[in-house]
């Protein structure tokens, strides 16, 4: 058994989602099929959200009214005339009903939830039905049917394999499954999502429930490569990364994988190869636990950070200092990132400032507190153990011109993190690349770190 997730520009258009069709249909054994909305679909449906909240419903009408007219060009470029297309498009004016339907509503949490869950559950209709129009053996099977996550929000993957079990039991003559990637239900039982770009986790969380084989990740690149292609330039995919060091990858900015979507896999050591839609004959990058080891491996950064510094005498010595303050977070449902202490001051960085202002004013009572923001953690992922001599000043002898913030090693020996302006970010990845992985003047020490 195969899950394979396709990403929104996988399913963006007729001829990609015919792509993504000869793909599913050229695997072999049963296969899950998890997919995003259409690429643009979830950001266009935040905008109904937004329009919703200002209080502008005609505006928010004549966004529903342009996603309607895309996807009633998708139908009818996928199936012409005849009763598959009347079908489709009259299911399509079905969810245009229920969209328009939520302009009546009050703005609430929930409704956001509601809406953002509309995307996929479209795009993955649509493919299930052009998988029928090619004779395939398939069933749609609702995510919001097995999909669970808890209180905190967190997946409950015993739930998940239960369901899912039942699920297959059922359809046991079925040969490709098609689901909706990114949502689920919460613990009260309403619609719910894993968060932006959520679909990857929900392939994981489904292989990781059903040990499958092999989990695939089919996006619109060669696999995982070494530095971030949006801003650096001469890249190149990576074969082979371990789940640690993909973990810390996908945690610190590697958009190609959603932050947490690595973890189920590692637990249950399921393989996750990453694929190209547009490229299937690319090896991609395979993410298993038998990657041979590089000191350096890859770069990512994640932007809108803020660090914290509490500076207090109080601290000099004292024992639970540190809990107190870690206990603020806690209260305040923040994570911290990366946490650097001196003996008088403790330095952390949070990527959701939520909540920022009542953890300022509850850290007032230990010191002085200095808040920065505008800020990137860059995170270098390799095997970076301590008895590895040369890597950490190879690192820095790149980037000695720009100043850094925080500097984080030693808390797993896969990954070295710091922190830099945001308007400094692009240089550092570049200045990385070309010290790390391709200045040709280097190449006896690229061949010592690579
Ligand atoms: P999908 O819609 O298939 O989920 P995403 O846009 O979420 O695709 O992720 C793929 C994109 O991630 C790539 O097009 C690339 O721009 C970006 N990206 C960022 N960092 C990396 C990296 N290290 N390796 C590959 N792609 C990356
Ligand atoms: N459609 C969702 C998003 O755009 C989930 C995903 O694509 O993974 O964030
Ligand atoms: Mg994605």
């Amino acid at each position: 058994m195969i899950v394979l997730k396709f990403g929104g520009t996988s399913v963006g258009t007729v001829e990609n989602m015919r792509k993504v069709a000869d793909i599913v249909s050229n695997t072999y054994g049963v296969r899950i099929v998890v997919l995003s909305a259409m690429s643009g679909v979830t950001n266009s449906l935040q905008r109904i959200i937004d329009l919703i909240e200002l209080g502008k419903n005609n505006d928010a009408k004549i966004e529903i009214e342009n996603l309607n007219k895309k996807y009633l060009h998708t139908v009818y470029d996928l199936f012409g005339s005849g009763n598959r297309f009347k079908e489709s498009s009259l299911r399509i004016s079905y969810f245009n009903d229920v969209l328009l339907s939520f302009l009546d509503k009050d703005y609430s949490d929930q409704l956001v939830r509601e809406i953002l869950a509309q995307g996929e559950l479209v795009s993955t209709y649509l493919f299930q039905t052009l998988l029928e129009e090619n004779h395939e053996n398939s069933k749609l099977i609702s995510a919001l049917d097995f999909m669970r996550i808890d209180s905190s929000g967190e997946p409950v993957l015993d739930d998940i394999g239960d369901n899912l079990f039942t699920i297959l039991q059922s359809n046991y003559n079925v040969d490709i499954f098609i689901t909706q990637g990114f949502i689920c239900r919460n613990s009260n039982n309403d619609v719910d999502n894993l968060k932006r770009g959520g679909s990857d986790y929900t392939a994981s969380l489904i292989g990781a429930a059903l040990a499958v084989d092999e989990i695939q990740i089919w996006t619109d690149i060669d696999g995982m490569h070494n530095n971030d292609p949006r801003f650096v330039e001469n890249t190149f995919s990576i074969e082979e990364i371990s789940f640690d060091e993909a973990a810390e990858l996908a945690y610190f900015g590697a958009k190609i994988l959603h932050p947490q979507s690595i973890i189920p896999a590692k637990e249950r050591n399921i393989p996750v190869l990453v694929k190209n839609t547009f490229n299937p004959e690319s090896p991609g990058t395979l993410i298993h636990d038998k990657a041979k080891v590089k000191k350096i491996r890859a770069i990512a950064a994640k932007d809108n950070i803020t660090a914290i510094k509490i500076k207090s005498y109080r601290m000099l010595m004292a024992y639970g200092f540190l809990m107190k303050i870690f206990e603020v977070f806690e209260k305040n449902e923040t994570a911290i990132d990366m946490i650097t202490t001196s003996e008088v001051a403790v330095s952390l960085t949070i990527d959701n400032t939520e909540k920022l202002d009542r953890i300022i004013e509850e850290l007032q009572s230990f010191g002085n507190i200095e808040v920065e923001t505008d800020l990137s953690i860059i995170c270098i992922a390799g095997d970076l153990a301590q008895n590895k001599k040369g890597i950490i000043s190879a690192i820095f002898n790149c980037i000695d011109q720009i100043p850094i913030r925080m500097i984080s090693y030693g808390g797993s020996k896969y990954n070295l993190s710091f922190l830099v302006k945001t308007a400094d970010k692009i240089s550092v990845l570049n200045l990385l690349n070309d010290g790390l992985f391709s200045d040709l003047k280097k190449v006896e020490s690229k061949k010592e770190l690579v």
